[in-house]
C-alpha cells in the first residue's frame, strides 16, 4: 500500500513548456531580440540539450541556465549578457504558472489520502513563487528541491536527502510520478522507488523502464490506489 507520493512539478502538474514560452518571449523581447517561432523553438532544443548535459553530470544547473542563452544569441549574432538574460527570465518565470488539464483534480483526488511530496530540479526561488502563485503549496507535506538539497534527480543523493527529511520513511510504500525519464523515473529506480511515468504523447520507453505509465493524469489516482 502506498503512503508517500513524490510528484514532479514542471510537465507534470504545470504546463512549463507554456510557462516556457511566454517567459522566453518576455525576456527576449526586453533584451532586443524579435522573438519568432523559431527563435522559441531554438531556445527550447538548446535549453533541454543543456539540461540533459547536466543530468548526466556534465555541467551545473547555473551552466544550463546560461548556457543556453549563450548558445542562442550566438546562433542569432545577438550581443547580449547571458548572465542577465537569465535573471529577467527567471523574474518573468516565476510569474508563469499554467496548470496541466486534470492537475488540480488529480491533486485533489490524491490530498488527505497520501501524503504529497514535490521533488524538483528548478530553481528554488522561481518554483516557490509558483507554488504560492498557483496555489498547490497547500498539497503538499514538504517540498524538496534541488537547489535547496544540494543534488538533483535522478541522483541518489536527491531522493536520501529527501528521505531522511520524511518521519517514518517507507521505500516500499513509495511512489514518484513525473514526465522525465532521464530524472524522475531514473532516479526513482535508482533511489528504490515504484515508479510511475506520465506520457500523455505516448512515447516509446528506451533503456530506462518505468513500473508503470499513465497517458492523462486521471489514470494516476486509480492505479496508485491499486498499488
Ligand atoms: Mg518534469
Amino acid at each position: 500500500m502506498i503512503r508517500n507520493i513524490f510528484l514532479d512539478l514542471d510537465d507534470t502538474l504545470l504546463d512549463f513548456k507554456a510557462a516556457e514560452r511566454n517567459a522566453v518571449a518576455q525576456t527576449l523581447t526586453q533584451v532586443g531580440v524579435a522573438v519568432n517561432d523559431h527563435v522559441l523553438r531554438r531556445y527550447s532544443e538548446l535549453n533541454e540539450s543543456q539540461w540533459k548535459r547536466m543530468e548526466r553530470g556534465e555541467i551545473t544547473v547555473d551552466q544550463v541556465k546560461t548556457h543556453r542563452y549563450e548558445l542562442l544569441f550566438e546562433e542569432l549574432g545577438v550581443i547580449a549578457d547571458a548572465a542577465q538574460t537569465t535573471k529577467i527570465y527567471e523574474g518573468f518565470l516565476a510569474a508563469q504558472h499554467p496548470e496541466l488539464p486534470g492537475a488540480r483534480a488529480m491533486l485533489d483526488a490524491l490530498f488527505g489520502r497520501y501524503r504529497l511530496y514535490l521533488a524538483s530540479n528548478g530553481t528554488a526561488r522561481v518554483q516557490h513563487r509558483r507554488l504560492d502563485e498557483s496555489g498547490l503549496r497547500r498539497y503538499f507535506d514538504k517540498v524538496f528541491l534541488s537547489q535547496e538539497l544540494g543534488a538533483n534527480k535522478p541522483s541518489p543523493a536527491f531522493f536520501e536527502k529527501s528521505f531522511a527529511l520524511i518521519d517514518g520513511f517507507q521505500k516500499d510504500e513509495s511512489v514518484i510520478f513525473g514526465d522525465s525519464l532521464t530524472s524522475d523515473i531514473l532516479g526513482g529506480l535508482r533511489a528504490g522507488l515504484l515508479t510511475v511515468w506520465f506520457n500523455p504523447l505516448g512515447k516509446p520507453v528506451g533503456e530506462i523502464r518505468p513500473d508503470y505509465e499513465v497517458r492523462s493524469l486521471d489514470e494516476f489516482p486509480p492505479l496508485v490506489a491499486s498499488l
